[in-house]
């Protein structure tokens, strides 16, 4: 039902009981105000976290959050808006605000949350992810913290900055938000980092999006059924994934050292919705 209402500000109260009763998923957008380029809008992270969010709770079910555009970090380029400078191990905004949020979710009734960041410094990421490792323990509700991207590996996305992924996301997921004809010249264009966005297509955005959603689809249903047991499993993966990103950075003195061979994680997301998550903690010892 792809024009069933999903967002949680717009639900009256009656819609929302319905929602939690066929799906007690709450979907978290996160992103920031930054720029992505000549030819992008300079909300893109948060835009493109929620049309995905909204894309998946219309499929599958759940409730969409309004987006934060608010993060941790962001490129030096006009009118990108830094909440929390990076790089950081810690913060002092986004983490609060985070685990107040999941806390009052479960309390209006949500039984699982997916906290999905459109926007990707190294401290963003690990942020995000430790958040929702503290609260699933704390909360006693699965809590998934992670970048869109991450969903997409093995679909070759392995994250940009407005570069041919990031601008063709955008174009499949809200026309009219992405001006190629701004790009002129060659790369390297301003401020943006990945393949080169002249060649960016909405056709490309909508073969990644399918299968971020697709993967959230399948979480959003599965997530609010876990058991304990379950949920354990899936808390020890994702313990064990922010462990090797803190040490491999505090070790390299480097933020994004774990990142330096991201391809070793291309099975992710299909590891995640499978919920195959012995198989993420072998790929997390070997990386
Ligand atoms: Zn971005």
């Amino acid at each position: 039902m792809a024009d069933r209402a999903v967002q949680f500000e717009r639900l009256l109260p009656h819609q929302m009981e319905s929602a939690l009763a066929e799906c007690p998923t709450a979907f978290v957008p996160l992103g920031t105000l930054e720029w992505h380029g000549v030819q992008n809008a300079l909300g893109l992270d948060a835009i493109k976290a929620q049309a995905l969010c909204v894309r998946a709770a219309q499929r599958g079910g759940g409730v969409v959050l309004p987006p934060l555009f608010g993060g941790v970090g962001g490129v030096d380029q006009p009118y990108t808006v830094v909440m929390e400078p990076e790089p950081t191990f810690h913060s002092r905004l986004l983490e609060p605000w985070l685990s107040v949020l999941c806390g009052e979710l479960k309390r209006v009734g949500f039984r699982a949350i997916i906290l999905l960041t459109g926007h990707y410094g190294a401290s963003q990421q690990m942020i995000v992810r430790e958040t929702a490792v503290r609260e699933t323990q704390r909360l006693a509700i699965p809590i998934l913290g992670t970048p869109e991207y991450w969903l997409a590996l093995d679909a070759g996305y392995l994250g940009d900055h407005g570069g041919f992924f990031e601008t063709s996301l955008l174009m499949a997921l809200i026309p009219g938000l992405t001006d190629l004809s701004q790009l002129q010249g060659d790369p390297p264009f301003q401020g943006i980092g990945g393949g080169d966005a002249r060649q960016a297509t909405a056709q490309e955005g909508e073969r990644v999006s399918e299968v971020i959603v697709s993967r959230l689809v399948t979480l959003a249903r599965r997530m609010p059924q876990w058991d304990a047991a379950t949920r354990t499993r899936f808390l020890r993966a994702e313990q064990a994934l922010v462990s090797h990103q803190l040490e491999a950075g505090g070790a390299a003195d480097n933020v994004w050292a774990a990142w330096a061979n991201i391809q070793h994680f291309a099975a992710y997301g299909e590891l995640l919705a499978a919920e195959r998550f012995e198989e993420i903690g072998e790929l997390v010892r070997t990386g």
